[in-house]
């Protein structure tokens, strides 16, 4: 896709939006800011599904399962059915699911939406909760590790602790196992100067361990998009990535060939993505959305 980061405008937007069916919506800072919905944006989304447009909600967020985020979207006011919600927790459990010999059984580092998740596909798992180290280096190597366990799971982890990392990167080193990560955003989408560490502190922190990088299944990488394009027979070229994150939401589509449209009510700021633009790094060409809006709501008046 042509990656110019213009602004989409009414002269364009109706000749670009008959050409796409399918629009993949990130959530947090483009649906919605924590408890509030963007302006527009349950009208953007309901006037699309009337013009029978396809519509999915994806988020990198490994936290909730897709149960949880129906009930998020119809608090927030957005209708949604669990086969939209295109979530890290699910993919990932899915993921597993289709890779995993029978009986496998999965090291986590994750929250209950994610074991959630592997419930459904009826994946055996270990290591949610605490768990803490103590006494000496000498104490620690005598940890036990249970022998089925042949795959590691890391998400978003708020209980992450050595005794954790030990564990994880442990088992991950095992020969043969599988080594699956949600995502790597660094941080949680807050306002004010406390950062809130995301995903890829756990995944850092495990593969530094472990001397090795675990498949990320969420944005950037393939493995979400090929499970929309294959669950739901979307075709890359006729769809539109909105996203407010240029490292994942724009690097994804721009990764997968789909059209991208970055909203400025996130994360990411209009002169990111321009300066962007003077760059010869091949990493910096992949964030370059191919269009702009200042917010999902605008949208909607192109959809008359
Ligand atoms: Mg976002």
């Amino acid at each position: 896709m042509a990656r110019c980061c213009r602004r989409l405008t009414a002269d364009i937007a109706g000749e670009f939006l008959a050409s796409v069916d399918t629009f993949l919506f990130d959530c947090d800072g483009v649906l919605w800011n924590h408890q509030d919905a963007t302006p527009g944006a349950v009208e953007t989304l309901d006037k699309l599904r009337n013009l029978n447009k396809k519509v999915f909600f994806v988020t990198n967020n490994s936290t909730k399962s897709r149960a949880d985020y129906v009930k998020k979207c119809l608090q927030l006011g957005f209708h949604a059915e669990e086969d939209e919600i295109i979530c890290t927790a699910f993919v990932a459990a899915q993921y597993l699911k289709s890779i995993l010999p029978a009986n496998s059984k999965v090291y986590v580092m994750g929250m209950p939406g994610m074991l959630q998740e592997l419930d459904k596909a009826g994946i055996r798992h270990i290591g949610s909760g605490p768990d803490v180290i103590h006494g000496t280096i000498t104490e620690w190597v005598q940890t036990e590790l249970d022998p089925e366990v042949n795959c590691v799971l890391l998400g978003f982890d708020e209980n992450i602790s050595y005794l954790k990392v030990m564990k994880a990167a442990s088992y991950a080193r095992r020969k043969g196992a599988f080594f699956v990560a949600t995502n790597e955003d660094n941080e949680l989408p807050m306002d004010g100067p406390i950062v809130i560490p995301g995903t890829g502190v756990v995944v850092a922190a495990v593969k530094t361990a472990a001397a090795r990088d675990p498949i990320v299944v969420g944005k950037p990488h393939h493995p979400m998009f090929d499970m929309i394009a294959k669950s739901f027979n979307v075709e890359p070229d006729r769809t539109v990535m909105v996203g407010d994150r240029l490292n994942t939401d724009i690097m994804w589509a721009n990764n997968c060939g789909l059209h991208s449209i970055m909203v400025l009510t996130g994360i990411a700021t209009l002169e990111e993505a321009q300066h962007l633009m003077t760059s010869n790094s091949i990493e910096h060409q992949k964030q370059i959305p191919e269009f702009y809006l200042d917010k999902i709501g605008d949208l909607e008046e192109f959809l008359n």
